[in-house]
């Protein structure tokens, strides 16, 4: 059996199909080992696994000396390789959530004294790790609009170490062009040494590398949350992030000591119902986000919508150029964000209409669901920023479309804004 040459869509069926990591051409599915240590024929043997961990680059077709869960486990480390493929990249390593392998991803680079660039708009823990946590830790944080690239340009010194973003950004779907923040660092890197090299870190969670794969556009490093759509059906936290080889031995030693790993059990659960399902679910979640945007576009009280594959959506070229499927095709995700008009709308009591009378559409945060899940970033994900918030985003809606009938969700959302608009509403459109 050759696994070449086949298209990734078939490929995330199938998996690779031989592996050193393990042995399981017996199974149609692959088995879910769950054993915290690994039995050692002989000292030799154990001591070889302890110093040849990290060390390895699994070029060799030899099998790896498995000593410890936290080390490293065969379940787990079959999910990293299709990861790994998936996204572009040379290596992948899972850890217990998103944050976990963003912490690790960043701690694993970063000395005290360096200096982490972040997007203005980021996912709220992202944003509370950066203020929250790294001027205790003696890592320095800016914070810039990645789409004014003389900005950026302007604000990056000797200290800086890492060029950090998400794209589309959770939750107002703003699109960064990674390619030219890529020119960007290149600029600045011809002049720097190897361990002081601007490294580009972008979290793909929004898209999916179902939709965007931006090592292949030029970052150096993917970060993302397998709770939502790589993981699919809500059952299961984690996390990935995705690296060259020259950082595997760091973001290794690291993981082993900072201890945030993924377990075996919900490393299975991804791997055997939500990478098989990525490419179906992506596809029919983009078909209702594209009818229920169109929906949303249409209504009075609607005064903002973003959803990138709308005609008008603001960075619509960009998202042409940036996100598109394993064949090619625009891929446009299944993320919604919009706002309401407040003087029609009362979008607090939009979002609990839905709370207690909607079916199809669930009041949650998370989202990469196969339901379909409504939430207020400014009071809930985002409420760590407080009154660095934007105020026009304020009572922004996020909407993640999951696997129902667009007309059910559709038909919802049209209750929910009729129960929830203004008593005087009437009266200003009937004058
Ligand atoms: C949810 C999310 C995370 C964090 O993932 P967890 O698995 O919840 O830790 C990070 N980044 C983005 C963009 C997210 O949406």
């Amino acid at each position: 059996m050759k696994d070449d040459g086949y298209s990734k869509n078939t490929w995330l069926i199938h998996g690779p199909s031989m592996t050193s990591q393990w042995d399981f051409s017996h199974h149609v599915v692959p088995p879910l080992s769950s054993s915290t240590a690994y039995r050692l024929e002989s000292v030799k043997r154990g001591a070889r696994g302890f110093s040849q961990f990290a060390e390895s680059t699994l070029e060799s077709r030899e099998a790896p000396v498995y000593i410890y869960d936290r080390l490293d486990e065969p379940t787990r480390s079959l999910l990293e390789s299709n990861l790994a493929l998936l996204e572009g990249g040379e290596f992948c390593l899972t850890f217990a959530s998103g944050m976990a392998a963003i912490s690790a991803a960043l701690g694993s680079v970063l000395s005290p004294g360096d200096e982490v660039l972040g997007h203005t708009m980021l996912y709220g823990c992202t944003h509370s790790l950066f203020s929250n946590w790294y001027p205790r830790q003696g890592y320095g944080v800016k914070r810039v609009n990645f789409n004014d690239l003389k900005a950026l340009k302007s604000v990056i010194t000797e200290k800086t170490r890492v060029l950090y973003f998400e794209t589309p950004t959770n939750p107002t779907l703003e699109l960064i062009d990674i390619k030219a923040v890529r020119g960007l660092a290149d600029e600045f890197n011809k002049d720097r040494f190897f361990e002081r090299k601007l490294l580009i870190i972008v979290d793909n969670t929004f898209a999916t590398p179902f939709c965007q794969r931006p090592i292949e556009l030029g970052a150096d490093m993917v970060v993302e949350s397998l709770t939502k759509n790589l993981g699919g059906f809500g059952t299961e936290l984690g996390g990935a992030v995705i690296f060259p080889k020259s950082l595997r031995k760091d973001i290794l030693l690291y993981r082993k000591d900072f201890g945030g790993i993924l377990s075996s059990k919900s490393a299975w659960a991804i791997m055997v119902y939500g990478l098989p399902t990525l490419p179906l679910r992506m596809k029919r979640q983009q078909y209702t986000a594209q009818r229920v945007a169109a929906f949303l576009e249409g209504l009075d009280e609607v005064v903002e919508i973003r959803y990138p594959g709308l005609k008008n959506f603001p960075d619509r070229k960009l998202a042409e150029s940036q996100m598109r499927d394993f064949d090619g095709d625009f891929a446009p995700g299944s993320m919604i964000y919009f706002l309401l008009d407040k003087t029609k709308v009362d979008p607090i009591g939009f979002a609990d209409s839905i709370a207690k009378n909607a079916y199809s559409v669930t009041l949650a945060v998370s989202l990469g669901h196969v339901k379909t899940l409504l939430e207020l970033p400014g009071f809930m994900t985002h409420s760590a920023y407080g009154d660095a918030y934007p105020d026009e985003s304020k009572y922004g809606i996020r909407l993640s479309i999951g696997l129902e009938s667009p007309k059910d969700i559709i038909k919802d959302l049209k209750n929910a804004i009729h129960q929830s608009r203004m008593a005087t509403s009437h009266i200003v459109k009937g004058k």
